[in-house]
């Protein structure tokens, strides 16, 4: 998509600080971290939402993986962590691309805000 944030970040057209990166799946670092670690993991392919990720189609099991992978580089498996994905307004949703959260380093609360 043309002007999307995340699809700029992946065509490397705005600056990112990219801690993982595949054929498919991208992951940075969020601008406004709320934790300690604080990672977005998303398609390099535009999905504007979970909402519109074509049944069969891989995505959503390839960046838990790449979640996986950066839990362990990030030194937050024995503590734990959160992996998030906001979905729509009500779902605190503010970038159309999907993506998650990898959150960790820090107590994280229960139930969120
Ligand atoms: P969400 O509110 O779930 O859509 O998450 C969007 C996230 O993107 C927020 O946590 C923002 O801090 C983060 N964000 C916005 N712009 C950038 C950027 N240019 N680089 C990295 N993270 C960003
Ligand atoms: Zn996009």
């Amino acid at each position: 998509m043309e002007d999307c944030l995340f699809c700029r970040i992946a065509r490397k057209e705005i600056p990112a600080q990219i801690v993982y990166e595949d054929d498919v799946v991208l992951a940075i670092k969020d601008i406004n971290p709320q934790a300690p670690v604080h990672v977005l993991i998303l398609p390099k392919e535009h999905f504007d939402s979970i909402l519109t990720v074509p049944a069969g189609n891989d995505i959503i099991s390839s960046i838990h993986i790449v979640a996986n992978r950066l839990a362990l580089k990030f030194g937050i498996v024995d503590s734990g962590f959160r992996l998030v994905n906001n979905c729509g307004e009500q779902g605190g949703q503010t970038v159309l691309h999907l993506h998650y959260h990898l959150l960790g380093g820090r107590n994280l609360n229960w139930p969120p805000g």
